[in-house]
């Protein structure tokens, strides 16, 4: 055998996620690796925790990266909050919702789905007739920016229904943070979770997560233990720092947590107001120069992702041949339909770092050439 290293070219991502990695995160990932109970890397970990504060708009006290992607940020909510025999109401739009309905079964629990169009907003007030209908919920999930066909639902009001009906919610933010206002203590939102790889722009495979007082009140009176001993926030807390303890739990990714830390220290200068009204501006442009293409979006917009554009391939051109022209001649990575969409739209990523002029302007002029 003579495999040599796999040296990989620089893409321009502008799909689903990962997005382009900033190279001030690149350089941090290269930095030397301490042990994960070095003092200083602590330090860096109590950093981290502030800096996820912020992000998440939190005073959370359990506020803290999973050491594994989005999906494990989304598991570790429905394990530590979902017993048996609970009833969790499941707001489906998209391939994410399907997936939360996956956790709450095998949590041993019954998932009360309610549906909406796939490229559509949760609906509050369907919303609402689920929670009467279903006095007894325990917990209303549902996904903020949903990934697979670029809609963005109101958590604000999702959150406040949850809080009516007396159920918590779990919010996926996985898309959303760092790209569309997340406003996790105002909305009173109780189990939220995102990834690093969307609009914070470091590499994939952490997910920050935060659990409300009201949330860590029901992990610490449950009567099963949580089902995943990786998971279990009553473990994982003994190393991330309860109390001032730090047990060994497992063995921290140390040099993607400080990728993760070189994101937030970004985005903490950028500020989130500018963040935010970065992505809106780039999206505007992005549209202007789709449309101009004569490309539609799926989603109407007031209720679209500006980081993620969900738009139809034009009829005669070839879903499959486009992608592959794009990275062929350009580099370029755009997303293709999931779900009840796969060969029917593109989806366009405009993340954290991705997020800027010059990708707009190369995608533009790569799709007009590859329709031609
Ligand atoms: N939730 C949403 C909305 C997502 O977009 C994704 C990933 O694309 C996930 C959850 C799962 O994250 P990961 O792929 O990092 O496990």
């Amino acid at each position: 055998m003579a495999i040599s290293s796999f040296h990989p070219p620089r893409r321009t991502l502008m799909g689903p996620g990962p997005s382009d990695v900033h190279p001030r995160i690149l350089e941090a990932l290269g930095r030397p690796t301490l042990g994960h109970l070095d003092p200083l890397f602590i330090g860096m970990m109590d950093e981290t925790k502030t800096l996820l504060k912020y992000a998440f708009q939190t005073s959370n006290e359990l506020t803290l990266p999973i050491s594994a992607p989005g999906s494990a940020g989304m598991e570790a909510c429905f394990v530590n909050l979902v017993e048996p025999g609970d009833k969790v109401l499941v707001c489906v739009n998209g391939v994410f919702g399907n997936r939360m309905i996956e956790n709450v079964t095998r949590c041993g629990a019954t998932a009360v789905r309610v549906d909406f169009p796939w490229g559509a907003a949760v609906e509050p007030a369907a919303v609402e007739e689920a929670l009467k209908a279903n006095s007894d919920v325990k917990i209303l999930a549902f996904v903020h920016a949903e990934t697979s066909t670029g809609a963005l639902s109101d958590a604000q009001a999702l959150c406040a229904l949850a809080k009516k009906y007396n159920a918590l919610s779990i919010v996926d933010a996985v898309t959303s943070m760092g790209g569309v206002p997340l406003l996790v203590d105002k909305w009173q939102a109780d189990a939220v979770y995102s990834g690093s790889q969307k609009c914070l722009s470091c590499t994939p495979g952490l997910s920050p997560v935060t659990f409300s007082d009201a949330a860590v009140a029901v992990i610490k009176a449950r009567k099963h233990p949580v089902q995943s001993w990786f998971l279990d926030m009553n473990l994982i807390l003994g190393y991330w720092g309860e109390g001032g303890k730090r047990a060994y739990h497992h063995t921290a990714p140390v040099n993607a947590l400080y990728g993760l830390h070189e994101s937030l220290v970004m985005l903490q200068d950028e500020g989130l107001d500018n963040a935010w009204q970065r992505h809106a501006a780039m999206h505007g442009a992005l549209a202007a120069g789709l449309e101009a293409l004569g490309i539609s979006f799926v989603v109407k917009a007031e209720q679209r992702l500006p980081q993620l554009n969900s738009v139809y391939i034009p009829e005669g051109v070839d879903d499959a041949a486009t992608r592959q022209y794009l990275l062929a001649n350009y580099d370029l990575e755009i997303g293709a339909g999931l779900g009840d969409l796969a060969g029917k739209v593109w989806r366009i990523g405009l993340m954290g770092y991705s997020a800027r002029m010059e990708n707009i302007s190369l995608l533009l002029k790569a799709l007009a050439e590859a329709m031609n």
